[in-house]
């Protein structure tokens, strides 16, 4: 009984996540280990139960815990960021660099969920502009927010690689990808990094974009807030987005419509590097 049942518990190790059931196996063992040594205290309540099934019953119990307490750690912010989910239940997120759907035309390193992390005050600050949005029948979509260092070490790279040019219709198309270093559209350091820099859209009560007259993280002057040479709805709608977002202490870019960072950052001066998750 004893062997056939290690046996099948063998098998089932092998079939699943390798990695994570030899640490199971690795705590039945040590479980098994204990209980023999301790299967003379006549107080053990488990001294009655088959010996598999109650070392079965307590690595269980370990492997449950660690696995826990394991899964925590890693999703854990540092002090002073939160989850704008938290504060913004309803927030519409479409997180570009998890996708294929960015300049890169592949997700980027360092995301590792599409969740938008932000410092508390500009996801407390972005709450306020989101019921201000409400009054209006509109609500916020945000494409990025908190982007760790090796995110943007990655977009310096792929800026090296000039061959690869695989969304440069939908995204450069009117910027040598020689230059995009030169012009400003990829520096080393980012805003983002500081996490209160934001970069988000308007929807309407159907979920669907409102006109900025470019698309987001269009590398281009028509890009630029005050660019005439978009629609005057356009206009407008960048006008309003400017303004609701100001009124709540972010300060607009001038290149980028869709671009803000909160006047009063708490972390001015820190570049972070935790992944996103
Ligand atoms: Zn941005």
């Amino acid at each position: 009984m004893r062997i056939s049942s290690f046996t099948l518990l063998m098998a089932w190790s092998t079939l699943l996540n390798l990695k994570i059931h030899f640490r199971f196996l690795e705590i039945f063992m040590l479980t098994r280990l204990f209980l023999v040594n301790t299967a003379t205290d006549i107080m053990n309540p488990f001294k009655r139960l088959a010996p598999l099934w109650k070392i079965l019953f307590l690595s269980s119990i370990f492997y449950c815990s660690i696995l826990c307490s394991s899964g925590y750690a890693q999703n854990k912010l540092p002090d002073g960021f939160i989850r704008l989910s938290e504060i913004i239940p309803d927030v519409h997120v479409d997180l570009r660099y998890y996708s294929k759907d960015n300049f890169l035309g592949r997700p980027v390193e360092g995301y590792l969920s599409p969740v938008c992390i932000l410092s508390l005050p500009a996801a407390k600050a972005l709450s306020k502009v989101q019921l201000d949005l409400k009054k209006e029948g509109l609500k916020l979509k945000i494409f990025d927010a908190y982007r760790p260092q090796r995110a943007v070490d990655d977009f310096v790279q792929w800026a090296k690689s000039l061959n690869d040019t695989t969304m440069k219709k939908t995204y450069y198309p009117k910027v040598s990808k020689a230059l995009l270093f030169e012009q400003g559209y990829i520096a080393s350091r980012s805003g983002h990094t500081r996490g209160s820099t934001v970069d988000l859209t308007l929807i309407d009560s159907t979920g669907k974009n409102l006109d900025m007259g470019t698309p987001w993280d269009f590398f281009s002057p028509k890009s630029w807030p005050s660019s005439q040479a978009v629609p005057e709805q356009a206009q407008r709608n960048r006008a309003f987005l400017r303004q609701v977002m100001q009124r709540h202490g972010f300060i607009p870019f001038e290149a980028e419509w869709w671009h803000f960072t909160l006047e009063y950052e708490p972390f001015p001066n820190t570049y972070f590097d935790f992944p996103i998750q």
